[in-house]
């Protein structure tokens, strides 16, 4: 430590002497003020806060390195005289509470001793050991003092309660430390100056303490040191009143904290509360897509089943069956394939909702050559035409990549406009944070007001003409929504869609 540094904090120190002497001598002074309606008592206790007040501005703005040059200072000299004057005045102090008035006697006496003599930054005044309970009110908030010195846990406990709150009182660190463990507190007021346990080991024990980490620390003390205030700052507190405290600014930051504090405590239960609602949900959901997963699995079989006895029945009966009968094994068969493809479909959604997704570089012009190969068929007997732009590789989940184009492709071609050549063109741009796959078609289009809509499970524009299950974009949107990405259509009806998605580039969704 650099010599300047050692008598800078000598300095803070003794200021601190300094103000606790005074800090008692206001505080007091105060209660007694309030309740007293001597005329004499009133001016001489509005006598003593003047001066006392008027010697806190003369330490605060005392131009002294080194408690050396304080000593020798003109500062010292008219706080000296200051000191003699409050203790005159206490001394003919005779209404009110004599405790009070003794207290304000000798916390004048001691300011006097200190100034008198050469000051002693490490005053040794005796430290308190027990704990001061406050009785039980109903309050606005519930406040833990924790202050070494006893008259000043007094006071701000007197004048706490006087305000409506609950208060407690602690003497050192680890009483605190224990009954904000037993208790539910607000706020803690915690002096930062401390024998043992100082004010930020406290503060740090409180902000690691996960049961106690939401518990607002104030920092309360003499010391006028910048570096303390922003140290405690740094490490959590939420504010810091210096002492001896202005009445009306200590009520008003313990109110503000108390405020912060409620709505913090507000947004912790409705995050709880969503947190446990979100789970439920998501119980719920996955319990659904098991029994999803469950019902079309089993249904596939009775389904087949049904198919195979109807051809049985139509090879086996065929040339003795009427046109009539023959076509009721038609329809029947027709509910059979249809309710096969609802079922294959829904299966597909379930595994889009389930199925692991794989992250790797895909090769999009392979993926998409492999698909049109597999929709050969489909592709010849529409005629429909597919052209491509630049197709690069991407990072992403193949599967799940092949399986929304497929959807989109047999979209485009099921709902063409008959008269036109089914066109589907595909580009792909890189975005910053993801890449753009563009699906256009030259269809019969959507109207405005169905673009959202159609993503929905079961949405359907068309009716039986066409056929579909109204699952396919449903299932497109789940595996775009799991890769991180968005989905969307724009359209203009009569003359064609283009269905946009994006897949989220990996350092981006990182
Ligand atoms: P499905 O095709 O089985 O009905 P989808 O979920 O794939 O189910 O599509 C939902 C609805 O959106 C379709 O029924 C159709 O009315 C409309 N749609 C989808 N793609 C297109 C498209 N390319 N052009 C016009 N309408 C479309």
């Amino acid at each position: 430590m650099t010599e300047a540094r050692a008598a800078s904090d000598q300095m803070s120190q003794l200021r601190h002497s300094l103000r606790t002497p005074l800090n008692h001598v206001i505080g007091y002074a105060e209660i007694l003020l309030e309740d007293t309606q001597d005329v004499e008592a009133i001016a001489c206790l509005e006598r003593i806060l003047c001066l006392a007040r008027a010697s806190c501005e003369l330490i605060g703005s005392a131009q002294a390195d080194a408690p050396e040059q304080f000593a020798s200072s003109d500062s010292k000299e008219m706080l000296f005289l200051k000191a003699r004057c409050i203790a005159d005045e206490a001394a003919v102090l005779n209404s009110g509470d004599k405790h009070d008035i003794d207290r304000i006697r000798s916390a004048a006496n001691e300011l006097v001793g200190l100034l008198h003599s050469e000051p002693n930054p490490k005053s040794d005044r005796s430290l308190a050991k027990v704990h001061v309970r406050g009785d039980v009110k109903p309050a606005d908030g519930r406040v833990l003092i924790v202050d070494d010195d006893e008259l000043n846990r007094d006071l701000l406990l007197r004048h706490l309660q006087r305000q409506g709150y609950h208060v407690e009182a602690a003497p050192d660190g680890e009483s605190a430390l224990l009954l904000l463990r037993q208790g539910c507190f607000d706020v803690v007021l915690l002096d930062l100056v401390m024998p043992g346990l100082d004010g930020l080991d406290v503060l740090d024990r409180i902000r690691r303490d996960t049961e106690l980490a939401h518990v607002p620390v104030l920092m309360i003390s003499a010391a006028d040191d910048q570096r303390a205030i922003a140290e405690s700052l740094q490490r959590g507190a939420e504010d810091y009143l210096l002492k001896p405290f202005d009445s009306v600014l200590l009520d008003a930051r313990l109110r503000a904290t108390l405020e912060r504090k409620r709505l913090r405590d507000h947004e912790r239960t409705r995050n709880l509360e969503l947190e446990r609602v979100t789970s439920a949900l998501q119980r719920s959901n996955e319990d659904l897509q098991r029994f999803a997963y469950a019902a079309s699995h089993d249904l596939q079989a009775p389904v087949r089943t049904v198919t195979t006895y109807l051809q049985l029945l139509q090879r086996r009966l065929g040339n003795k069956l009427t046109a009539d009968e023959l076509e009721m094994i038609g329809f029947a068969q027709g509910a059979a394939r249809r309710m096969h493809d609802l079922i294959q479909d829904l299966l597909s959604y379930s595994r889009a909702s389930t199925a692991q997704i794989t992250t790797e570089i895909v090769h999009t012009r392979e993926v998409i050559n492999n698909l049109l190969a597999d929709m050969r068929v489909m592709l010849e007997e529409s005629g429909a035409q597919v052209s491509t732009g630049n197709l690069p590789a991407i990072t992403g989940d193949p599967t799940g990549l092949r399986q929304i184009l497929q959807n989109l492709f047999s979209n485009a071609i099921k709902y063409r406009r008959p008269e036109e050549t089914v066109r589907i063109q595909v580009a792909v741009t890189e975005q910053p944070d993801s890449w753009l796959f563009a699906v256009r078609d030259n269809g019969q289009g959507i109207p405005p007001d169905y673009c959202k809509q159609i993503f929905l499970m079961f949405k359907r524009l068309h009716g039986d003409e066409i056929p579909g299950s109204g699952i396919g974009l449903a299932t497109c949107q789940r595996i775009v929504e799991r890769f991180g990405g968005r989905i969307w259509v724009d359209s203009e009806p009569g003359f064609g869609s283009t269905f946009f998605f994006t897949v989220p580039r990996p350092h981006a969704a990182a």
